[in-house]
């Protein structure tokens, strides 16, 4: 059986990264960009990741706001272009620069297969993976690239309204039009939720921050902070029962539950943002890396994507808890193929 290079799991704009300059080294990397399953659309774990789920994408570097239309038609290929929705006019969308990264690795030879990897052995070398499919490839190197999926509470009104006023990600959607001087509400009540209130406190008429219990999980100086911004209002002992809208505005209102009587209570707000954490796709590694305790990767070396295996590295946000942004994604999988490409050449001289 032939040995690969470099193979990378992911179609984030991690995974493409990678792709692209492992390519452009002459690495012939291989890339994993996962399943077209229900299981995988249900989970938000489709081929081209996170930034695929949203729409405008206003912070990816080089993309300020203009007619792409004609750029994407010369750029992707027809087969690919004819199945994307039609450009806005005014900026990038995630699934077109999804779509534009996975477009650039295959312009400099990277190969993509669309599956899963559902088994990996890195006891021994070359690794070995094995896709869903049952395909079972050996490589020299494994660049892990396949994110975190933002955790949805699972209402059924909540899933219709992603996109229209729903997100699980307030630096990347909060400074939309659609939730400027509104009042808006964040689900959570760790740090992250904190965060996410103090940060749309900026734009928004008010911040409604519903908490389940009676207290913050988050540390004394993160509750504070909520406490004390007179734009954040926290709910206490509340939970989100309904999200309400129109087709024209999105998201209009919402219908919160007590916790301690089953009482509801309905709140006019334009966006809803989740809190309430992500979760790593790391079950198919089967504990062959060492994770941290919230199950990322655990890098092994400070600015480097080393894992606890030599020869496999992980890049973007699922060996990072902390930024989870597409421009700091995408830079980790540079970092990641220029660290599997000198692994290489270390191990060839
Ligand atoms: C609603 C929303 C809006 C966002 N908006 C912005 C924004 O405006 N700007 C911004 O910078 N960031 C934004 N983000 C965050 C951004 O999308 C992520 O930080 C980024 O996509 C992470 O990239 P990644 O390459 O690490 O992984 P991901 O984008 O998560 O991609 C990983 C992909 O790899 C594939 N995969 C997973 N497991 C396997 C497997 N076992 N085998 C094969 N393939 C697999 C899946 O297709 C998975 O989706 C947003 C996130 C969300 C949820």
């Amino acid at each position: 059986m032939a040995v690969e290079n470099v193979v990378i799991i992911g179609s984030g704009p991690a995974g493409w990264s990678a792709a692209i300059y492992a390519a452009r080294a002459e690495l012939r990397p291989l890339v994993f960009e996962g399943a077209i399953t229900e299981e995988n659309r249900i989970n938000g774990t489709l081929p081209l990741g996170q930034l695929n789920l949203t729409t405008e994408v206003e912070n990816y570097a080089g993309f300020p706001a203009g007619d792409l239309t004609a750029y994407l038609n010369a750029a992707i290929e027809p087969a690919a272009r004819k199945l994307m929705p039609p450009h806005s006019g005014h900026g990038v969308s995630g699934p077109e620069l999804m779509e534009l990264m996975r477009q650039q690795a295959k312009n400099f030879g990277a190969r993509v297969i669309t599956d899963d990897i559902v088994k990996v052995d890195f006891q021994r070398h070359p690794f070995v993976l094995t896709a869903s499919a049952g395909e079972v490839t050996q490589s020299q190197t494994v660049i892990v690239a396949t994110g975190a999926r933002a955790n949805y509470l699972g209402l059924p009104s909540e899933e219709a309204y992603k996109n229209r006023g729903v997100s699980a990600c307030a630096v990347c959607d909060g400074a939309l039009p659609r939730f400027r001087n509104k009042p808006l509400l964040v689900i959570g009540g760790g740090d992250s939720a904190v965060e996410e209130s103090t940060y749309l406190s900026k734009f928004a008429s008010r911040v409604y921050l519903v908490h389940r219990r009676d207290q913050l999980r988050a540390s004394k100086i993160m509750a504070q902070r909520a406490e004390t911004n007179p734009k954040i209002e926290i709910v206490w002992n509340h939970v989100l029962d309904e999200v309400f809208g129109t087709d024209a505005d999105g998201v209009t209102g919402v219908v919160l539950r007590g916790t301690d009587g089953g009482q509801t209570r309905k709140l006019a707000a334009s966006g809803v943002f989740l809190a309430i954490g992500h979760t790593p796709n790391t079950a198919f590694l089967e504990g062959q890396l060492k994770l941290t305790d919230q199950n990322y990767i655990k890098l092994t070396t400070p600015f480097r994507t080393h894992t606890s295996v030599e020869g496999v590295f992980a890049a973007g946000d699922v060996a990072d808890d902390y930024y989870r942004q597409a421009v700091t994604s995408a830079g980790a999988g540079c970092m990641a193929a220029l660290d599997a490409e000198r692994w290489l050449a270390a191990r060839e001289h």
